[in-house]
């Protein structure tokens, strides 16, 4: 019997998923631990229970929601993604994989299909980094990449700190139980909207996911000499900002250089002092994000941008501070999984484009601890993260027949 995919009631849970929010329709606001976003996952874990899975919290939120397995000692099979979302952001980032995933996973029950392999809906906390300023905090806590000495020094913007605030939201176990046991997972397949616009400017439904790329992220302070803009002339100058302008273009040439288009550099800060028209650039801060799906091809660009760091030190006479705040490695999808997803979008002659994943997501971090793979469906000229994103019911429900067919072949 072939699977079927309830997508009215899919379509449905989306809209009333997106009336938690803290923004005006059609905009969704939905930020960890907010009284909105606690509504958000109670909601949440009442589908999980109606569709008779076993429901768990962690310390940090994530929300575990099982259908146990014939054989209980094996390894489980994952999917999952995330419903917290930026401020004004759409319906469908991270919402896709979750109710995706627990669509897929009322499908195989009601086809009758017995997993041997226990399978589990992961709902992650605080994919975004809106909150604590780090991204994939459920996920990183998760595998073991973020230790929970190192999560209880996170505070919000009022200064409250991680620990004050999920314990004021009833989440009271120690952080440090977070951590996964090693060979938890067999597998872990993660539904997204694109975020790009590849997709559906190829017209193809589906994208299976074989890297995922990750930025390394790095603050430049240059300091110079600051004076009046008539008084000083220009052989006398120490501009800051005429060297971070070397710098930036710098960083440029080093990504379109390095031999690969999955190489990019940005510089999306620029913090100029004291900021006055009359007045010489004394000092500038720069915000640099080189992204790679290859960690020795981004180190390579970190390692250019080093050595200009210092050659403009050197010729314009300022000093240049280089602080590396994080740098992910990229993670290879599991080419077994990959294999899955591509015969299930075959025996449904379903065309399907192997691609890069350049935004991060919660897999990136599992994928520390566990075979990974990644589903992606069209958005809407590849917009996402504002309320006019949008995700084709075709597309939602053919990604997450694909889901349901890889999750019934990895469980079996
Ligand atoms: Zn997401």
């Amino acid at each position: 019997m072939p699977l079927s995919i309830d997508d009215a009631r899919l379509f449905s849970e989306i809209e009333v998923l997106a009336t938690f929010s803290d923004a005006e329709a059609p905009a969704v606001t939905r930020i960890v631990f907010t009284p909105t976003d606690l509504k958000a996952r109670a909601w949440m874990k009442h589908r999980c229970e109606d569709a008779a899975l076993t429901v768990r919290e962690d310390a940090v939120g994530n929300i575990f929601a099982r259908w146990d397995g014939f054989d209980t000692d094996a390894p489980v099979v994952g999917t999952g993604s995330h419903i917290d979302a930026i401020p004004n952001a759409g319906k469908y980032d991270g919402v896709v994989g979750v109710l995706g995933g627990l669509e897929a996973i009322r499908a195989l029950r009601q086809n009758g299909f017995r997993p041997r392999h226990s399978i589990e809906l992961l709902i992650f906390t605080s994919e975004e980094p809106t909150r604590f300023g780090i991204g994939c905090l459920g996920s990183r806590l998760l595998s073991g990449v973020l230790s929970a000495a190192q999560a209880k020094q996170l505070t919000d913007k009022q200064g409250a700190t991680l620990d004050e605030i999920r314990l004021g939201a009833g989440f009271e176990n120690e952080l440090e139980s977070v951590k996964l046991p090693p060979a938890y997972y067999k597998a872990f397949v993660e539904l997204h909207i694109e975020q790009g616009p590849l997709l559906e400017q190829q017209k193809i439904p589906l994208g299976i996911v074989t890297k995922i790329a990750a930025p390394a992220s790095l603050r430049v302070v240059i300091e110079g000499s600051g004076g009046h803009a008539g008084g000083v002339l220009m052989p006398d100058r120490r501009d800051a900002l005429c060297a971070a302008a070397a710098l930036i273009l710098e960083i440029e040439s080093a990504a379109r250089t390095s031999g690969a288009v999955d190489t990019v550099g940005t510089v999306g800060i620029c913090d100029v002092f004291p900021g006055a028209v009359n007045s010489i650039p004394s000092r500038v801060g720069l915000g640099v994000d080189i992204r790679d799906t290859d960690l020795c091809r981004r180190d390579e660009v970190i390692q250019k941008l080093e050595k200009a760091c210092r050659s403009i030190a050197f010729a314009r006479q300022v000093s240049i501070k280089l602080e590396p705040l994080n740098a992910d490695a990229p993670a290879e999808c599991a080419p077994a999984i990959v294999e899955v997803l591509t015969q299930s979008c075959r025996n449904n002659n379903f065309t399907f484009l192997p691609m890069v994943s350049r935004a991060y997501h919660d897999s990136l971090f599992i994928s520390r601890i566990a075979p990974v793979a990644m589903v992606f469906i069209p958005c809407r000229n590849g917009y996402s993260h504002r309320p006019d994103e949008y995700a084709d019911p075709q597309d939602i429900a053919r990604g997450t027949l694909v889901l349901a067919e890889t999750l019934a072949e990895l469980a079996k």
